[in-house]
């Protein structure tokens, strides 16, 4: 079994406490590694590193160009290993082996589109209306991040932060969750082979309201990006306040999830089912509101029934699952009580509803996929984030009507519309409050567009461009060309 000691100014250190966490395997259960249980002392000195490196020549005055090479060698040794950066992933997280390949090897693309950033990042000269001056804009880095992410996807979501944040010239301090942390410390290793300063890259470990908290308050840190739950997100977002910290959140959802009658039947199937049954349900960007039309409704609920019915549900390792386990304990737990809050106001399981248990079912942290009908948006089923394989079913009558209960919720972090009507596509887009819309797919992101929430769902992006002005601040600059002979006690 492997010991993980936290990544700090380049090497690897000990827990201030002496303390380990397990890293327990949902499938087996078995204990497959421990990490560091890191506390404010050991947030202090990861800090302090990395504001030393930022202060560095070293990376401050190291050409954009060279960071971005720097970038593309992570990106190269991310790919060499990404079977084997899936596979502990995997151990960690229960996530279907051939999902978590492809994520990883989409970490590596993260990487080179942020190399290929770094030295792109133009300034800009402004047309200034006054005389005798010349004006340019500057885009500086922030100083030290801090990256805190969460157990479901802990790879790709904490990648999302870093390329962006080194690209721009930013030192970072990661603290992944407590229940996924090896993966990041992979990653660690991977970035001191690439040839990353000492401090530029630090990943510590342990729980939020130790080593987390205790980062999110650090007067040396300038900004927070953090995705996670929206009680964690409101802490976040509360340190910031109290201590002028830049923040981005990237937040839960109740994403809806909008077919027409008019929808090509088939693959609106398959949108609604990657929507809510991959990773089992155990995504942000779930869409686990279903809007049917009322003609379509009985059908496409029937049908939906068989395909869940059919689904390999199992062994993550094994490339034919395509429902796995649930993390953890606590959120196997919470599932099955919003289960039972569903049935106790009045919605109809269709399918699911129960554990699974069984030999191929491990250590039994399974839930067969749930499909509720019989719902409306007041229920808690179709309020709160239930983070797991459980489906509400609404019908609807008219587009007006779709729309009204798609935007009614405190969430907006993604939403769908599958329909056949070009302009009913476009009219939806427009006016769904959501910070991703997708028309006739379900699921895709990619590091060359902004993704992040409306409302309760977050604030800031990450991915493109945008992504990366999250870690620059703007200089305005001006150069005086000419003598100024005006009154100096009047403002010029
Ligand atoms: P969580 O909020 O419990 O934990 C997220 C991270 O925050 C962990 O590293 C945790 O240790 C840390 N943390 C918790 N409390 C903290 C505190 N007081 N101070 C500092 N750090 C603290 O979330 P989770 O259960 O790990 O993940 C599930 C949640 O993440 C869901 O709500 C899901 O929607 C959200 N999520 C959002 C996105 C997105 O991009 N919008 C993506 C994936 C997951």
């Amino acid at each position: 079994m492997k010991r993980y000691a936290m990544m700090i100014d380049g090497n690897w250190e000990e827990p201030a406490s002496g303390q380990w966490i397990d890293s327990v395997e949902p499938y087996s259960g078995d204990v497959f590694a421990q990490i560091a249980r890191g506390d404010a002392a050991d947030a202090d000195r990861a800090v302090q590193s990395a504001h030393a490196a930022f202060k560095n020549p070293v990376w401050s005055e190291m050409t954009a160009t060279a960071r971005g090479g720097l970038l593309r060698k992570l990106g190269d040794l991310i790919e060499r290993d990404a079977q084997r950066l899936a596979d502990i992933e995997r151990s960690c997280n229960g996530k279907n082996i051939t999902e978590v390949l492809g994520q990883v090897k989409n970490v590596a693309q993260w990487f080179y589109y942020y190399a290929g950033l770094a030295d792109k990042i133009h300034g800009a000269v402004v047309p200034i209306n006054k005389a005798g001056v010349f004006n340019y804009i500057r885009y500086e880095p922030l100083g030290v991040v801090v990256a805190i992410t969460p157990w479901n996807s802990p790879l790709a979501l904490t990648s999302w932060k870093i390329a962006p944040a080194l690209a721009c010239g930013n030192t970072i301090v990661v603290k992944p969750s407590e229940y996924t942390s090896p993966p990041l410390l992979e990653l660690a290793a991977l970035a001191l082979e690439a040839g990353f300063p000492k401090g530029v890259f630090n990943v510590v470990t342990g729980f939020g309201n130790e080593i987390g908290s205790a980062l999110i308050e650090h007067k040396l840190v300038a900004k927070v990006a953090f995705t996670g739950g929206d009680q964690g997100g409101q802490k976040v977002a509360e340190a910031a306040a109290r201590n002028f910290k830049k923040v981005t959140l990237e937040l839960g959802g109740k994403s809806a999830n909008i077919v027409f009658a008019d929808a090509d039947f088939d693959q609106a199937i398959r949108g609604a089912i990657a929507g809510i049954f991959g990773a089992a349900g155990q995504t942000c960007m779930a869409g686990s509101r279903l809007l049917l039309e009322r003609s379509i409704h009985d059908r496409f609920v029937a049908r939906m029934v068989e395909v869940v019915e059919a689904a390999h549900i199992g062994n993550p390792a094994d490339e034919q699952t395509q429902v796995g386990p649930i993390a953890t304990k606590a959120q196997f737990q919470k599932i099955l009580d919003y289960i039972e809050i569903a049935k106790s106001e009045g919605a109809t399981c269709v399918t699911g509803g129960h554990a699974l248990t069984g030999e191929q079912f491990g250590q039994g942290q399974f839930i067969a996929p749930t499909i509720f009908t019989n719902t409306h948006n007041a229920m808690r089923i179709c309020q709160e984030e239930v983070f797991g394989p459980v489906l509400a079913v609404m019908p609807f009558d008219t587009l007006e009507e779709a729309l009204e209960m798609a935007n009614d919720s405190d969430f907006g972090l993604a939403a769908a519309v599958w329909t056949t009507d070009l302009h009913k596509a476009i009219y939806c887009s427009d006016r769904l409050e959501a910070g991703t819309v997708w028309v006739n797919n379900y699921r895709a992101t990619s590091f060359t567009t902004p993704f992040g929430g409306y409302k309760r769902s977050g604030m800031g992006r990450e991915g493109g461009i945008e992504g990366a002005r999250e870690y620059l601040q703007a200089k305005s600059v001006w150069i005086t060309t000419q003598p100024n002979r005006s009154n100096p006690f009047v403002l010029g």
